[in-house]
């Protein structure tokens, strides 16, 4: 795939923070958010990514992350994949040698996504209510030691639903999973309890940018 620099992709921001929702949490990130997204998550905490965003072209993207000189990178949303030239900006990120991970609502194919880019999937549990939306084919397009699975948790129906995928996949033999209390609805302290009771695999996963900056809504 060759990419040509005036490709545009629509925007939303780009930003340096702290990764926050995978086994990269804690280390300095640019994140460049894609702006649309065709789910609804009852919890959703990007709705202002739905539809906020500039047509950038490929050009001005790389140049403002180069500003940033952090060698890690995420591409997330909204929905990513929700745009066809993002597969231009996986491919221009990897030729400049970033480190790329790319979050994902686990809705969309991962069939064009390069096998070098580091995924987080979401499997979505029932009380986002776009359970219906997994496209669990992807399953098979994850690469197992590299890749993440993310399954973010409202309630304890939701924690039996992950639990549940866990067993029926075998994704604790494959990837490393997380289990994300919704903020604000779920204490961590709760899901916290229920692994320790229930010897679950996994790793609970707070959003630790939401920790660091509780009142900022955006930009963290
Ligand atoms: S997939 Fe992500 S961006 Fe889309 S509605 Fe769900 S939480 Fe929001």
């Amino acid at each position: 795939m060759t990419s040509d620099l005036q490709t545009t992709l629509k925007i939303n921001e780009i930003y340096a923070s702290l990764q926050g929702e995978s086994t990269f949490a804690g280390q300095t990130c640019v994140f460049i958010r894609l702006t649309g997204c065709p789910l609804r998550c009852s919890w959703c905490d990007t709705t202002y990514a739905f539809q906020e965003g500039t047509e950038l072209s490929l050009e001005n993207i790389l140049c403002t992350v180069r500003d940033y000189g952090i060698p890690l990178i995420e591409i997330t949303g909204g929905e990513p994949l929700a745009q066809k030239n993002v597969y231009f900006l996986m491919q221009a990120l990897l030729q400049q040698h970033y480190q790329v991970l790319l979050e994902t609502s686990g809705a969309l194919s991962l069939s064009q996504v390069p096998s070098e880019i580091i995924k987080i999937m979401d499997i979505k549990c029932p009380q986002s209510q776009e359970a219906h939306r997994n496209h669990l084919d992807n399953l098979h397009l994850l690469i197992p030691h590299q890749d993440q699975i993310k399954f973010v948790i409202q309630d304890e129906t939701d924690y039996a639903y992950a639990q549940e995928q866990i067993k029926r996949y075998q994704l604790d033999e494959r990837f490393t999973l997380l289990l994300s209390p919704v903020h604000e609805l779920l204490p961590p302290q709760h899901l916290a309890e229920w692994m320790i009771r229930d010897h679950a695999p996994g790793k609970l996963q707070i959003q630790l940018h939401k920790y660091l900056w509780p009142h900022e809504i955006r930009r963290r």
